[in-house]
């Protein structure tokens, strides 16, 4: 079970998130995973980079709001007086590391990539730590465990990935064993550690991958992502509020979701449930007794809830700039397009949609890149033309792939907006176009209308009586 941000970041929110988890352990033993508290990492970020840049009383003043934002939950929290004091010791003892690794970087005068994983771990540890403690005063039997014992990953800070074998090995040993004897075991989301003991992290969002790791290799039942909304929805409610709640999907849907921007699942969560088959349950702590969405390939699972429908939803990736390049070298001579992606490869920077005719090649990158490097490459070989503030909306569904006339569909729903570029996926399932970042909200609102006001989309969404299983 992994609870996001929002569903932690409160002494009431954490409440609540006890009273899940102590309902599953009558089904099943849970392993927890917690991410920080709101906003915390986000102020761990600050921390660093004020830290780097030697702006020291900062730095100091955002660890003091991380203190009290820790201390004002065991207070709220934990009533008993001996078991506050050993945490609140606890606490103590990482904001006194936090400090230090402030200090140190600020005479250093250098953020290097490993210790900011280290000011972005503090979250996950401190959270868990009030966590774990709170569902014992509330006489459930947790073990608090540091995953940086277990998930040895790696050492490219910031995006670690695991050394699976020993991971797998780890947890069979270290953790399989305490929820065989009964214990709710609570860790941290996101953070791991090199071989040698240096922290690492998997980056933003990086919990959900976190619980479907460890899922996997427990082998377990199920993967439960709880977050802030019900379940994966039909677009991004926060830009279009009449989204609605996805019943059910295939693990091939969430993955291209998550891959082309849905921030509810970070894009790697669905890779290790596909390889043990391990239905991923997406649910909402705020209202745990909605179905929210299980993402499967069960034959039995999916046609039991009518899995059905032509497009399953809408994603949206913002702060993206188009690469317009043209030459006329391109045409008829091969080997142009290996030196054209050369330049991408040496300037490190990623290439996320692409569309190619004779004589021009138009692409999408991360505006959050730095491309000074590319474009003086890319200059040498033709013209190169920017169009920055752009976003990329997919549609996305299993179906697109045997049905006719949904590019039409698409295009005449987007007949007052301006289209900077097309480009149907490879995979099949997607159909992808990039628009003005102001056109956004217009684009995915006539989509979204389109798509899922009609009776075609019936069945597949959560009807708001339905219960969970
Ligand atoms: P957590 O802290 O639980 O990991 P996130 O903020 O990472 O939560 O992800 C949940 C948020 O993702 C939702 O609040 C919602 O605004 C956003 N989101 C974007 N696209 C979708 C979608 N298709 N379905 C559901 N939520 C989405
Ligand atoms: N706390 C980390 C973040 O904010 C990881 C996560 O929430 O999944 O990115
Ligand atoms: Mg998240």
């Amino acid at each position: 079970m992994k609870f996001g941000g929002t569903s932690i970041g409160t002494a009431s929110a954490m409440r609540r998130v006890m009273l899940i988890v102590a309902g599953e352990k009558k089904k099943a033993v849970p392993l927890v995973v917690l991410s920080a508290c709101s906003g915390i990492t986000n102020r761990l970020i600050q921390i660093a980079i004020a830290a780097g840049e030697s702006r020291l009383d900062e730095a100091m003043e955002l660890s003091g709001e991380v203190r009290k934002h820790h201390r004002k939950l065991v207070d709220v929290l934990i009533s008993d007086e001996g078991r506050r004091a050993a945490v609140i010791e606890k606490v103590e003892a990482y904001i006194a590391e936090l400090d230090m690794l402030i200090k140190g970087v600020d005479i250093v005068g250098e953020l290097t990539a490993r210790s900011f994983d280290t000011f972005c771990s503090f979250g996950e540890l401190l959270s868990t730590t009030i966590f774990s403690e709170a569902m014992q005063e509330a006489g459930h039997e947790t073990v608090w465990t540091d995953i940086r014992e277990v998930m040895i990953t790696d050492d490219n800070f910031g995006s670690a990935r695991p050394v699976e074998e020993l991971c797998e090995k780890n947890v069979k040993n270290a953790l399989k064993p305490l929820l065989e004897q009964g214990k709710i075991v609570v860790t941290q989301g996101f953070i791991g550690s090199t071989r040698d003991g240096k922290t690492t992290t998997f980056g933003r969002g990086g919990s959900d991958f976190t619980a479907a790791l460890l899922g996997a290799w427990l082998t377990s039942n199920e993967i439960q992502i709880w977050t802030d909304v019900d379940g994966v929805m039909t677009c991004d409610p926060r830009i279009v509020p009449e989204a609605r709640s996805i019943r059910v999907m295939t693990f091939s849907e969430a993955a291209e979701l998550s891959y082309l921007g849905a921030k509810v699942l970070h894009p790697d969560t669905i890779a290790p449930a596909v390889k043990q088959n391990i239905p991923v349950y997406v649910l909402n702590a705020l209202h745990p007794e909605a179905k929210g969405t299980v993402i499967t390939n069960n034959p039995a699972i999916l046609e039991g809830m009518s899995y059905g429908g032509l497009v399953k939803s809408i994603a949206v990736k913002k702060g993206q700039c188009i690469i317009n390049f043209r030459s006329n070298k391109m045409l008829g001579r091969h080997g142009f397009m290996a030196d054209f992606f050369d330049v991408f490869a040496q300037a490190g920077v990623s290439v996320e949609m692409i569309s190619t005719s004779e004589v021009s090649v138009s692409l999408t990158v991360s505006e959050s890149a730095s491309l000074g490097k590319l474009l003086a490459g890319l200059r040498k070989i033709g013209e190169v033309e920017l169009e920055p503030d752009v976003a990329t909306i997919s549609v996305v569904g299993d179906n697109l792939r045997t049905s006719k006339g949904v590019a039409g569909r698409i295009f005449s729903a987007m007949k007052d907006v301006n289209i900077r570029m097309i480009s149907q996926g490879a995979s099949e399932i997607n159909v992808g176009f990039v628009v003005e970042g102001e056109d956004v909200p217009k684009a995915l609102q006539n989509l979204h209308h389109e798509f899922f006001s009609g009776s075609e989309a019936c069945g597949i969404f959560e009807h708001p009586t339905m219960k969970r299983r």
